[in-house]
């Protein structure tokens, strides 16, 4: 059985804790490959890779450490088919939407390829007599990421590239459930020139993830996950004293008024709904039509539209989704379509008992779709996380704008429209952090920033853009006067001023 492990000091090193993990092929239900859960040991390792190698790195000049991701950048698009196929074997997701995961992490290297220029300081000449003031950004030394399953290489990605372009060594605690990939970038960025210990990876659960939040010598974490996990993970890391960013969960919404583009809106509603099997926290589970005719034209479109979904392996090209990560999830999406019946929510698709002839044991969960979804429904209220879109009706704008903002996750939104006049007002009041005008999937370029509100996100910096500078580097400002010589100014008892 093949065994993934750790990459610490720029080798593979087995965990000492002897715990281990299944990796799952979703596609068949076997275990393919096991992950040795790591402890504290492990972790003490790594930092004492990265203590080694932090400080020579930091002083490597900004435009050597680009050329470095330069070198990463190609190597990883040499290995594009495999590292592709590796993240769909383990991850469920089709080759294709792989590439797609992959590609979006590439976006943010080539951001990080602008290093000289995002890290240039501030000055002020004159700032008082004689005076200068200038400021300068200083990597936070050594930054850990702790990610989830569904992005196993764009959201390692998002941190590492900025974390180490900005001087840092960068320990990365991947999902137990697709390992795979993230070594491999490690591999990569090593191959490309990176000095050994400043991109590592330590693999483990709650063990580990407490070993990085109580290391005294992590100064920042980013963490990606579920809610009640980010907002734990950022409570103790910001106990500890450290800097934490802390995504969470999503429940996004796209909101249908009247004049709509219906058939434009149905193709962008299926894949952003189906597409990954719904396990992006940029998904669309829940569709909110304005108006009791635009919700029956909507669903009348939509039923066909579902009906002819393809669900298959992930290396079927014609698929339109593949299975989900594993057995356990699977069930727990069928509870919450079982839970959307109970509370009297109408079943319109029923995705449960689907099964792919050659592939029984597979993770398969077929579309569905739920009308006449209310706010007080449980199954409204928490993230599925699954191939499941509700219909929620709305008799105003004004209502459609009250769904999401009330909502407790406020990661994306979009709405659909023609009216550039309507969709600016959404804009502008809807209480949720990435907002898409007739873009169903609103993920921000790798030069914004991502990053949502309320229970989606704890902490304040987003991930990449120049926000991910600002994460993972401390402002320091100087102030400088140089003696010219002549007469001894008197000693000063009153605060400063450049008055
Ligand atoms: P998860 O919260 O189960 O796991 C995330 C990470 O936390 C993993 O590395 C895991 O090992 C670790 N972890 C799990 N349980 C833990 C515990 N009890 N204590 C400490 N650490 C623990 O999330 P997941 O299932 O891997 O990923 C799906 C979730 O991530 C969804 O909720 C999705 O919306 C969210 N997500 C959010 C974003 C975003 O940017 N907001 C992006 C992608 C995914």
């Amino acid at each position: 059985m093949r065994e993934v492990e750790h990459f610490i000091g720029g080798a593979s090193v087995r965990s000492s804790s002897g715990r281990a993990a299944d990796i799952f092929d979703p596609n068949t239900g076997q275990i393919q490959a096991r992950v040795g859960l790591g402890g504290a040991a492990d972790l003490d390792a790594a930092i004492s890779a990265a203590q080694a190698a932090q400080p020579a790195w930091a002083a490597v000049n900004p435009q050597r450490r680009a050329r470095v991701m330069f070198g990463f950048k190609q190597l990883v698009e040499a290995e594009m088919e495999s590292l592709a196929r590796l993240l769909a074997s383990e991850h469920g997701k089709v080759v294709s939407d792989a590439k797609g995961d992959i590609q979006r992490g590439l976006d943010v290297v080539e951001f990080a390829c602008g290093i000289p220029h995002l890290l240039k300081g501030d000055y002020t000449e004159g700032a008082g007599p004689g005076i200068d003031v200038y400021s300068m950004r200083q990597p936070i030394g050594i930054g850990a990421g702790i990610t989830p399953f569904n992005f196993p290489a764009m959201i390692p990605l998002w941190m590492s590239a900025v974390a180490i372009a900005c001087g840092n060594a960068f320990i990365l605690k991947p999902s137990e459930r697709d390992p795979s990939v993230p070594v491999r970038l490690a591999e990569l960025f090593k191959a490309a020139g990176l000095p050994d210990g400043i991109f590592q990876v330590v693999h483990g659960d709650k063990e580990m993830v407490d070993a990085i939040l109580d290391h005294p010598a992590i100064g920042a974490v980013s963490f990606v996950g579920s809610s009640d996990i980010a907002q734990y993970v950022y409570s103790r890391g910001v106990a500890a004293g450290k800097r934490v960013q802390a995504m969470g969960g999503a429940k996004n919404h796209g909101i249908v008024m009247p004049d709509a583009d219906l058939d434009q809106t149905v193709a962008d509603l299926c894949g952003a709904a189906f597409g990954s099997a719904g396990e992006r926290c940029m998904a669309l589970p829940v569709v909110v039509p304005v108006g009791a005719d635009t919700a029956e034209r909507l669903k009348a479109k939509l039923i066909p539209a579902i009906e002819a979904l393809r669900v298959g392996v992930s290396t079927d090209p014609d698929a339109h989704y593949g299975p989900v990560v594993t057995a356990d999830h699977k069930a727990r999406i069928e509870r919450w379509i079982q839970t959307g019946i109970d509370e009297g929510a109408e079943p319109v698709v029923d995705g449960r008992g689907f099964t792919l002839q050659g592939h029984e044991d597979g993770f398969f969960v077929g579309p569905s779709l739920f009308d006449h979804v209310t706010p007080e429904m449980s199954s409204y209220r928490e993230e599925i996380f699954g191939p499941v879109l509700q219909i929620v009706r709305a008799s105003s704008f004004e209502e459609a704008v009250a769904l999401p903002s009330g909502h407790q996750y406020g990661n994306g939104v979009a709405i659909f429209t023609r009216n550039g006049d309507a969709a600016r007002e959404f804009a502008q009041r809807v209480n949720v952090g990435m907002v898409g005008i007739n873009v169903p999937i609103p993920v921000p370029v790798a030069y914004h920033s991502f990053g949502g509100w309320k229970r989606s996100a704890f902490g304040d910096h987003n991930q990449h853009g120049m926000e991910g500078v600002h994460f993972w580097t401390k402002v320091k400002t100087i102030t400088q006067r140089w003696p010219g010589g002549g007469a001894v100014t008197d000693s000063s008892f009153v605060i400063p001023t450049m008055a």
